[in-house]
């Protein structure tokens, strides 16, 4: 039997609003990268903006896992003049562009027709709402968290701020993106203390004089954030201080993030023999076929995943006490590694991230309610399986 690893999305679930409120490009990147900051990309990669211009109006958005001529195809006839793909089509330097292979036909037939193509790849792997989330749903996994949070992507500011404007300063900051952690917003420390200074002449002081020693009753406050938030952090705080002179310092902290990394880790509702949590896998991901190590014999609770090529977690997922790992790309001698302290369930790159498509789609529809989404119905899966 020949038949092509169809897993994908019927293309009538596409929601055509072209009657939306003009937006430009920059809004919806804007918004996805709230979610997925291009700062959580792997160093190999290339998240962002790939061809056209951000200031352009949106007219409609193509979803799609790999962007290919086909996709930039579907995309002139639906009139779709953004392309939001997963995988970046450009992934190294292009030193021509004459057409010679696909990724060059791609570039070249989305620039004719004034088509952006933007990729969320490793971010969107990387965050806790992504693509392993996404997995994790399908599976209908509970108590999820990363499976290898990342490390120094978080810093600490200190700010010395005169007590009348400490709530002001405070919620700048926490309006910035400061003080987020885990499940709880806001946070910060504060403790009271008594501030030295004394203006120059040429100084324009808040309080006090040029040439004076001044006292005043400050708040210390801390405040931890995500790193790549410095500058717009720095802005708020420059805004909302009363002082010419902020007297402030950034720490980089080692912490793990918990809400960013790879893969993740989460558990069954109810314990499954290893054959049933197979036909589950299965069934839940539309698979067709499972690779897979031999299956121990005890019951299955905790499932580890990584979505696309995930065979350097595979020690994380042993160190956690996985029962399963489900992944992709493992080769043949990886498979050894697993030891039969886990089963390994190779399902496939393309299988195990096409739910990306309906990820993106619900949380661009979550923000914009009537905004433009059309899944596309190409299947770029270029493995077939002849059974
Ligand atoms: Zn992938």
């Amino acid at each position: 039997m020949f038949y092509h690893a169809k897993v994908q999305l019927n293309p009538e679930q596409a929601i055509d609003l072209s009657q939306t409120a003009k937006m430009k490009i920059q809004e919806v990147i804007q918004y996805l990268e709230s979610i997925a900051p291009r700062a959580y990309q792997e160093s190999y990669d290339n998240s962002g903006l790939l061809t056209g211009n951000a200031n352009t109006e949106l007219t409609n958005a193509l979803i799609t896992l790999d962007c290919t001529e086909e996709v930039v195809q579907e995309a002139i006839t639906k009139k779709c003049n953004l392309i939001i793909a997963h995988h970046p089509i450009v992934f190294k330097g292009l030193k021509k562009l004459t057409g010679s292979n696909y990724v060059e036909r791609t570039i070249i037939l989305a620039i004719k027709n004034d088509i952006a193509i933007y990729a969320i790849h490793t971010n969107l792997d990387n965050v806790h709402q992504g693509v392993n989330k996404k997995i994790a749903e399908k599976l209908g996994l509970q108590n999820v968290r990363i499976l290898l949070p990342k490390q120094d992507n978080l810093s600490k500011l200190v700010v010395f701020i005169p007590q009348s404007h400490a709530d002001a300063v405070l919620t700048a900051l926490h309006e910035a993106g400061a003080g987020q952690i885990g499940n709880y917003k806001n946070c910060s420390f504060s403790v009271a203390g008594m501030g030295t200074f004394q203006p120059n002449d040429v100084a324009n002081p808040h309080i006090g004089e040029a040439g004076k020693q001044e006292k005043v009753e400050e708040i210390r406050a801390e405040v931890i954030f995500p790193s790549h938030l410095e500058g717009s952090l720095l802005k708020a705080l420059k805004q909302s201080h009363p002082y010419e002179e902020v007297a402030y310092y950034i720490n980089s902290l080692r912490n793990e993030n918990q809400e960013v990394g790879a893969g993740m880790i989460g558990e069954l509702a109810e314990a499954l023999e290893p054959a049933a949590f197979l036909a589950h896998l299965k069934k839940s991901m539309g698979l067709k076929v499972i690779r897979h190590t031999p299956l121990i014999n005890r019951k299955v609770k905790k499932i580890a995943l990584c979505g696309g090529s995930g065979s350097f977690l595979l020690p994380h997922a042993l160190k956690a006490g996985a029962d399963f790992y489900v992944s992709a790309d493992f080769k043949y001698h990886e498979f050894f590694d697993a030891e039969k302290h886990l089963t390994i369930a190779d399902i496939g790159h393309y299988e195990s991230e096409v739910y990306t498509k309906d990820l993106i789609g619900e949380l661009l529809t979550k923000k914009f309610p009537t905004f433009a989404v059309n899944f596309s119905g190409t299947i770029t899966n270029p493995i077939s399986y002849y059974l």
